[in-house]
């Protein structure tokens, strides 16, 4: 982590270093001289530390929601006398400079010993200005694409006040029942990996005192993908070998990347929640990994240990702080028992926790906000002709657009039904079609969301005067009244049509029936996918589906716009529809972004990061999967008796890992590697030729797998190691050239030690991850 040296203050430090304390329960003062600090803020961090009574230790490790922009289910009281006394060591979602000046202004004025507070928020997927949900940004692929909505996020919402950004998120999972894949990357570890370098690149830089940088957080630490059965908040239970070679790998590429702090999940491991799990937090974080910037527990985290079922008050607290938890999230909140603020001390005084243990945590948040530069200026991101300048941009809403176009994945285009000609007459229908307040997708608390731009505005913008939209709603968001209000919270609605299903029906029909191409927008709503929207049907909603069969039977052509969280079960749309074109949710300027790619102004680029399923009796399905000892022997993936499949379905999902299609065709050619065989110290160069053989100039991303074929443990049969997006002109051939090493040949064996072994390896490079085209070579000794 940059860390941002300055004499003042050390001078400063220094000679206020003999300083007592003034509590009996604080760390004795010592004297040391200024080689023997071994980071830039030791020697103001300790002389501060030297001066705090323990109520004011403990309230550096507390966070309380602000209640401005509630998340979770609780609100905090009295906070501004609490920090007056010193009891309040940041806050969270408060939103604009003057807010936050005025909070800043208690701790810094106010406040005994004025240490500033730390200002964070959700800003996951931009601030104001809002890209699409990370799953679909991860589809885009594009490294450089992603850490530039990070910086500008972070431009924003430095320049409204923020400091610390709970994201990236980098959970792999597998299972699109939950709810919150819509905030992840999908199921490959090697992509979130290089996802959660771009993030932490684009929030931090390389100084966190500029005050256009926000400090990272990386969550949910660790494995809260994998809940049982989706359900979120669920129970975690995995096999160390699978953690490490499968889950694990993007939270340590973050921590790698120099992330300034980790949020623990909600979930337990090996049994242990993991806020109060040692092994995790301090074994695992601190002393493998090397991490030296403070934890957080998510919300309310310490206090549902106790629903774990792991102790009490004081027990839970305890081993919450010995475990390594730094700072209690929303623990000062009324619904919170069991908090720092409530019982560390009594857990002090009985001996449960150490004094030193204490200090530490403290010192890990004295010295972020040094690192933050808040100590320096505890007003530097609290410029309001920042704020009035830098939010919501039109240079930020133009490059939304861009990001919303590519991150949509083309998965159906029948007799090349789109791009859609700018002519004629579009009938644009579907609950989804002319709504702003959805567009931004979940966990997007910062967003402007009536600002945002629905599709039907975008549509009318793009194809200006040369053809003639109509539109109608067609259906409600779903039959279910109340499973359509759980669908629609925080204001993300879409008012329920007081009209019949039938009346709005025959509306779109009549609609329908005087256009020359229907487009569908249908699917999930906003609040459908995020935090407790676990689904056990993944389909559309039948409302919706009982209105996209009604459209196809006017013979129409038609294209379904799919809104959608997370991998959806579109079997009977796949084979029913001509075009299916899946846009997520598209982020502040949806429209004129989905609008782009259905006239062909972007050519679609997206790739899916997450297997879509046949059926939700597949889940868990992702394209990583080892081979078992009974693997289907036939190539077309018939049924066989006493074989690993199913009776009533196919292995192979309806859209794999690294699916999507474009306007324009890309053929692959001359594989080639450049050796056969490598030594424990050396490489393979891997080329491939790829043709744009089609009529559209596009980009493609070219992905490069391998399978370790004989291994001391099973491998997968497909490991991603390599990609590159690369634009090709049509008629056009480019050479791409990936170099894999040992270290991308290495993995974690049953002693958990991270190894190449000697052997076989086949590399497989292609559009998606079912790609035959294969080479081999042997890693020798
Ligand atoms: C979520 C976190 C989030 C936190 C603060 C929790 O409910 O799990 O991802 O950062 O709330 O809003």
């Amino acid at each position: 982590m940059a860390k941002q040296f300055s004499l003042k203050l050390i001078t400063f430090s220094i000679l206020a270093f003999t300083l007592t304390s003034c509590d009996s329960n604080s760390t004795a003062t010592t004297t040391k001289t200024a080689s023997e600090y071994n980071n830039p803020y030791e020697a103001q961090v300790d002389s501060i530390l030297g001066l705090m009574t323990l109520d004011e230790k403990i309230g550096q490790l507390n966070l309380p929601v602000s209640g401005d922009i509630t998340t979770g289910q609780g609100k905090s009281s009295d906070v501004g006398k609490k920090i007056q006394k010193g009891l309040v060591g940041g806050m969270f979602n408060i939103k604009s400079v003057e807010k936050i000046r005025a909070v800043q202004k208690i701790a810094v004025e106010e406040s005994r010993l004025k240490i500033p507070l730390l200002f964070g928020m959700d800003v996951i997927h931009g601030y104001e200005t809002t890209f699409p949900i990370p799953l679909g940004l991860s589809a885009t692929w594009d490294m450089e694409l992603i850490e530039k909505t990070a910086r500008m996020a972070a431009t924003e919402a430095s320049a409204d006040g923020i400091n610390w950004t709970f994201s990236p998120m980098v959970d792999i999972s597998r299972d699109p029942r939950w709810g919150r894949v819509s905030e992840g990357n999908g199921e490959d570890p090697y992509l979130g990996s290089r996802i959660a370098e771009a993030m932490v690149r684009g929030y931090q830089q390389d100084d966190l005192s500029e005050n256009n940088t926000l400090m990272a957080c990386v969550k949910h630490f660790a494995l809260y993908g994998a809940s049982e059965a989706g359900r979120d908040y669920n129970t975690v239970d995995m096999s160390k070998i699978r953690m490490y070679n499968e889950y694990l790998e993007p939270y340590k590429a973050a921590i790698d990347a120099g992330v300034g702090s980790v949020m623990a999940s909600f979930n337990e491991i090996d049994g242990v929640p993991a806020t109060g799990n040692k092994w995790l937090l301090t074994d695992l974080l601190r002393e493998d990994w090397g991490f030296n910037g403070f934890v957080v527990t998510d919300y309310t985290g310490i206090y549902e240990m106790m629903a774990h079922g792991v102790g009490n008050e004081e027990e839970v607290v305890a081993q919450a702080l010995n475990a390594g938890i730094d700072m209690d999230m929303a623990g000062d909140s009324p619904v919170a028992t069991a908090a720092f603020v409530k019982s560390l001390k009594d857990a002090l005084n009985k001996g449960m926790v150490k004094i030193e243990d204490i200090d530490t945590a403290v010192k890990r948040m004295l010295t972020a906000k040094y690192e933050l530069g808040l100590f320096d200026d505890p007003y530097r991101y609290l410029d309001s002709d920042r704020a009035k300048n830098e939010v919501f941009t039109d240079e930020n809403r133009a490059f939304a657009r861009k990001v919303g176009a590519e991150s949509t994945v083309l998965l159906k285009n029948e007799d090349n039904l789109l791009p859609l000609k700018k002519e004629g007459t579009i009938a644009l229908i579907g609950p989804l079609g002319n709504n702003a307040v959805n567009m931004a997708g979940t966990w997007s608390v910062a967003t402007r969301q009536e600002k945002s731009n629905p599709f039907l505005a975008g549509l009318k913008t793009v194809v200006g005067d040369q053809a003639k939209v109509l539109y109608a709603k067609g259906s409600n968001l779903d039959y279910d009244l109340e499973l359509e209000q759980r669908a629609t919270m925080f204001g993300k609605s879409i008012p329920r049509d007081g009209r019949s299903d039938k009346e709005l029906l025959d509306e779109a029909l009549n609609i329908a029936n005087k256009a020359d191409v229907i487009v569908a927008a249908i699917g999930e709503s906003a609040e459908f996918s995020g935090e407790s929207s676990s689904r056990t049907d993944i389909g559309i909603p039948q409302v919706q589906k009982d209105l996209l069969n009604a459209l196809l039977k006017t013979g129409k052509p038609v294209v379904l716009v799919l809104f959608t969280g997370r991998p959806l079960e579109l079997v009977e749309e796949h084979k029913n529809v001509p075009a299916i074109l899946n846009v997520w949710f598209p982020g502040s300027e949806a429209g004129l972004a989905i609008s782009d790619v259905l006239f062909g102004d972007v050519n679609p680029s997206g790739k899916l990061t997450a297997t879509f399923p046949r059926s939700v009796g597949q889940i868990p399905i992702f394209y990583n999967h080892k081979n078992t000892g009974r693997p289907l022997m036939n190539e077309e993936g018939k049924f066989e008796k006493f074989r690993s499949n199913y009776i009533d379905e196919r292995n192979e999902p309806l859209y794999p890992f690294g699916y999507g299609l474009s306007y324009t065709t890309f053929d692959y050619s001359n594989l080639n590697l450049n050796t056969n065989t490598i030594g424990m110290d050396g490489s393979v160069e891997v080329s491939v030729e790829v043709t744009n053989s089609g009529d559209y100039d596009g980009k493609e991303v070219v992905q490069l797998y391998i399978r370790d074929v004989v291994g001391s443990v099973t491998r997968p049969l497909k490991e991603l190691k390599g990609f590159q997006k690369v634009e090709i002109k049509k008629g056009e051939t480019k050479t791409v050239t990936f170099n894999l090493t040992v270290e991308d040949l290495k993995f974690y064996n049953s002693d958990l030690d991270f190894v190449a072994e000697p052997g076989k390896f086949h590399v497989f490079v292609g559009t998606d991850s079912t790609t035959k085209m294969m080479a081999e070579f042997e890693l020798t000794k």
